[in-house]
């Protein structure tokens, strides 16, 4: 199976990949952490990249089609999670014959209410939420006690344009994905557990 999650930021992509990869042992790719952790390294792909994240920005069709090419080449099953995000991305990989996009809709609302409340620990990346995913203890991470922040692209005003940034080059390919009778919508606004259970019956 060849799947693409698609969907605003904080739609819940990241979260249900990850339990698709467990749970239908797929692989999961999110060029979100390939390309936070190319800036952990230091590398000149991350350095390039971390202009354009923290401005809530996307960085280049070029660079991330070559990523995600070269990760998923020879690969039967994969999650594309954050990917494609233009036209022009999901044109480069028509090659890799799509079985199946899943559409995780959210208002602009909820999208900032859970961007700008998520914290991530800066040693592990676990991720909470003020309100939805509380931490036993304030400000530290319950898997390894590393300190939790807000990263520079969960701050409130780049949260606002990585929204209008998804409306104006990423919500075309629903329509890209209708006309190719590959999408089905699901409605993300429900718990996580519920809006899983929602796809894990599409894919059944
Ligand atoms: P994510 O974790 O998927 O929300 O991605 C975080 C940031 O990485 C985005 O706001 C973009 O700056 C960058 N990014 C991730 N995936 C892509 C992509 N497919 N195209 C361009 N930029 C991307």
């Amino acid at each position: 199976m060849k799947l693409i999650l698609l969907g605003a930021p904080g739609s819940g992509k990241g979260t249900i990949s990850e339990k698709l990869a467990q749970d239908f042992d797929y692989f999961h790719l999110s060029t979100g952490e390939v390309l936070r952790d190319e800036i952990k390294k230091g590398t000149k792909l991350g350095q390039e990249a971390q202009t354009y994240m923290n401005k809530g920005n996307l960085v280049p069709d070029e660079v991330v089609i070559k990523i995600v090419k070269q990760i998923t080449l020879g690969k039967k099953d994969f999650i594309l999670d954050g990917f494609p995000r233009t036209v022009a991305q999901a044109e480069a990989i028509n090659d890799l014959k799509i079985n199946l996009v899943i559409n995780l809709e959210l208002s602009e609302k909820e999208v900032i209410e859970r961007i700008s409340g998520r914290l991530t620990c800066e040693k592990c990346g676990q991720i909470f939420h003020t309100k939805y995913i509380i931490p036993k203890k304030p400000g530290i991470c319950d898997v390894c006690g590393g300190r939790l922040i807000q990263r520079d692209d969960q701050k409130p005003a780049v949260v606002k344009e990585r929204f209008k940034v998804y409306l104006e080059k990423t919500q075309p390919l629903i329509d890209y994905y209708h006309k190719k009778k590959l999408l089905k919508d699901v409605d993300a606004s429900r718990k996580p557990d519920e809006v899983y259970e929602t796809v894990k019956k599409i894919l059944a």
